[in-house]
């Protein structure tokens, strides 16, 4: 019998890459906080019709790719594939909207969909995202797209493209979707089967397609811009305004339609050019049809999802981060002082410092030679003689000197932390 393996598709995050995870959720987290975005956390698992009437049953996500089962109770469940349906049925049932005005959310957490791994795309991943609920001021597109550059530029990521569209109202996109359809079925026999299956079904995902002969095709394909009611195309020509006044560059992409169903007006999504094939970090849009969708009073939203994957592919890439040495290391030979040692790292812990306890009952050298490769700047040597007159060495890695401190004084002894 062979050893259990991780299902395909998901991975193990190791020790030596979680700084990484650690360092993109803390600035995440601290510039959401900064724009008063709270943070909600919802089940992994949800009613399968949430994500069927939430994200439509024509997208690829609810077509192919939902981890979807039923339960011991004949109940069909689904493994979130996207965070915004959750986070509006939450909205919904716990009536947030009445707490008045807007709300501003955000989640971060893993995602599961039945996709082909490769690298950037995984079954299992992450993503962190956030939504506005309750506007539908200009202002309100801006802000997420300006909370989402904040956050990769803090990050300190290079290379990066945003991706501009408007996909209109449902009324635009209706004659749009006509357009679309008059123009394309002329080459239907010259379309990837994927694309002749959207035709009917979804045909402005065809504007999508990876195919390069669709491509071709699509190139000279109406643009939903021209589509656009005039109420519509103020709001658009109202978000590019507000990204060129706050410094944040975009390019048109009327191509850009994003997968999901329910995305209204602003579409876009942050690619980097860094990545390969998968370079979309951030998508994102505005969604003033799905709060009633899903039951809720009509509600104008907006929100984005970043994968976090990708954004890690590219931290790795920029820069070592800190590694995980220890301030202390700590070593000691004898029971007593193996028992002592365990006492005092633990109070050296409550004050602050960190602490690497040789639990190897090895004798010195080997601990000694432990201790230097583990990155520490001190390190702690108790033995039987230290135990008897209530010593300690300490014994500084850098420039070798080594003294003797009192045990009971030694928290007030330390040298002072860098
Ligand atoms: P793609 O075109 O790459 O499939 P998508 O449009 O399906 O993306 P969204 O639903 O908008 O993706 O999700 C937002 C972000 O989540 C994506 O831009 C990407 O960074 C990330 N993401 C989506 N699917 C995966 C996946 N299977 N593995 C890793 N990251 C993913
Ligand atoms: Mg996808």
């Amino acid at each position: 019998m062979g050893t259990i393996q991780t299902i395909k598709g998901t991975k193990d995050i190791l020790p030596q890459q979680i700084t990484y995870w650690q360092y993109l959720e803390k600035t995440a987290s601290e510039i959401l906080s900064k724009a008063c975005y709270q943070e909600i956390r919802t089940p992994i698992f949800e009613q399968t019709p949430l994500f069927e009437r939430g994200i439509g049953e024509a997208t690829d996500v609810v077509g192919k790719e939902m981890y979807s089962f039923v339960d011991q109770g004949e109940h069909s469940l689904t493994l979130r594939p996207e965070g915004t349906a959750g986070v509006v049925r939450a909205y919904i049932q716990n009536k947030l909207f009445a707490l008045g005005g807007i709300q501003r959310l955000w989640y971060s957490g893993a995602m599961f969909r039945y996709e082909r791994p490769q690298a950037g795309r995984q079954r299992q991943f992450h993503q962190i995202g956030l939504e506005l609920l309750g506007s539908d001021s200009v202002r309100a597109d801006v802000e997420v797209i300006a909370v989402a550059t904040d956050i990769l530029t803090t990050l300190g990521l290079k290379n990066l493209s945003l991706q501009l569209n408007s996909v209109g109202d449902q009324n635009d996109r209706e004659t749009y979707r006509q357009a679309l359809i008059d123009y394309l079925t002329p080459y239907k026999d010259d379309l990837d089967a994927d694309s002749v299956d959207r035709l009917s079904r979804n045909p402005l995902r065809i504007l999508d397609s990876k195919n390069p002969k669709t491509q071709e095709i699509t190139v000279n394909a109406p643009s939903i811009l021209d589509y656009l009611s005039n109420s519509s195309r103020q709001h658009f020509e109202g978000v590019c305004g507000l990204l060129t006044d706050l410094g944040i560059g975009y390019q048109l992409n009327p191509r850009l339609v994003r997968g999901l169903d329910y995305y209204t007006h602003t579409a876009f999504e942050i690619i980097s050019s860094d990545l390969g094939a998968q370079a979309t970090v951030c998508g994102g849009g505005r969604y003033d049809g799905l709060v009633s969708q899903l039951g809720g009073e009509k509600t104008s939203a907006i929100g984005w999802a970043m994968g976090m994957e990708r954004l890690i592919l590219l931290l790795e890439k920029l820069q070592a981060l800190d590694d995980n040495s220890p301030d202390i290391y700590f070593v000691s030979r004898g029971e007593k002082a193996e028992n002592q040692a365990l006492i005092i790292a633990q109070k050296l812990r409550q004050n602050d410092w960190k602490v690497e306890l040789d639990l190897s009952g090895s004798n010195f050298k080997k601990q000694f030679k432990r201790s230097d490769r583990s990155g520490a700047k001190m390190c702690l040597i108790l033995g039987d003689s230290e135990v008897e007159t209530n010593t300690i060495q300490l014994k500084d890695l850098i420039t070798g000197e080594q003294q003797t401190l009192n045990q009971e004084k030694l928290v007030e002894s330390l040298p002072s932390k860098k």
